[in-house]
């Protein structure tokens, strides 16, 4: 409630002591150790928290430079979506939030980006999710740009894998987001049927329809530590179910103890986890027939 205290005395003490805002772009508060955090350092660490272990998230072309051998890879250019079908407006007009997060991620672009390189010398193609455009929703473009992940990964032979980071279906669309879990359903089962690997790296948040549709059904699904994987949000599902949810409810290491999620592995160890699991689905070891014994 606004009062003399806060009108009035409060801004003469911030002009007297001077603001204590550390400036961003040197350091970062972790947000779960609240520890600050010299920028550099946690570049370095390849934005995970030296002290709590806490996974910031980052954007697709980070992710790029950290997967592919040698940071080699190249981006290709994603099928252009019919921009506003609605002509939606909320709060903000929907075309405007679009300017905002290409301002950010360069023209042209969406909530996702599409790169092919190497992985422990294996050829991989990479969908990547940029949380900071639009909470990563999934509308008509993502759901083209997952198809033509999943298509140039046939055409290379090459293993699809998926890294979402999203709220979910990207409301401003209606019911043309919805449709795009199915099409990335069909996305992923075209590597499968092409006896290509499909892996998904589940990192936070993935909810929503991002949850439900193609991030589900990885061959293996890897998590990283903390990160929020499911459909609904767990206040939701509490006041639903009128019940106390359980410590960690909806976490990476929760869903591992439940079975839904294959391994959870710091971001700092995916690099040559992908590796293995590579090497092993795409070239495993010869094993000499046995020789028949002699009678
Ligand atoms: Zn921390």
């Amino acid at each position: 409630m606004p009062n003399w205290l806060t009108n009035f005395v409060l801004p003469k003490i911030r002009t007297f002591v001077g603001r204590k805002e550390v400036p961003d772009n040197l350091w970062k508060q972790c947000p779960s150790c609240e520890q600050t955090l010299f920028l550099k350092d946690l570049v370095a660490d390849l934005m995970v928290c030296r002290h709590c272990g806490h996974h910031f998230r980052i954007g697709s072309g980070e992710r790029f430079k950290m997967l592919f051998d040698d940071a080699v890879f190249e981006t290709i250019e994603l099928p252009k979506a019919t921009v506003d079908p609605l002509k939606f407006r909320d709060r903000k007009r929907y075309t405007e939030r679009l300017r905002e997060g290409q301002a950010a991620l360069g023209a042209g672009s969406d909530a996702i980006a599409v790169a092919h390189g190497r992985i422990g010398g294996i050829g991989a193609v990479i969908a990547a999710f940029d949380f900071a455009f639009m909470g990563g929703s999934m509308g008509v473009a993502v759901g083209e740009a997952l198809v033509a992940a999943g298509r140039l990964a046939v055409e290379r032979q090459a293993a699809l894998i998926a890294i979402p980071s999203s709220g979910g279906a990207r409301m401003q669309e209606g019911i043309l987001s919805l449709m795009q879990m199915p099409r990335t359903i069909l996305a992923a089962d075209m590597v499968k049927e092409a006896g290509l690997p499909y892996i998904v790296i589940l990192t936070d948040p993935t909810t929503g329809g991002v949850a439900a549709s193609f991030a589900a059904i990885g061959d293996i699904a890897i998590a990283e530590p903390g990160a929020v994987v499911g459909f609904a949000g767990a206040r939701v599902i509490e006041a639903t179910v009128r019940e106390k949810l359980p410590e960690g409810f909806q976490r990476a290491e929760y869903l591992l103890e439940h079975g839904m999620v294959d391994m959870v592995v710091k971001r700092g160890d995916l690099t040559a986890t992908l590796a293995r699991i590579l090497t092993l689905l795409r070239e495993p070891v010869v094993v000499p027939a046995v020789a028949a014994r002699p009678a």
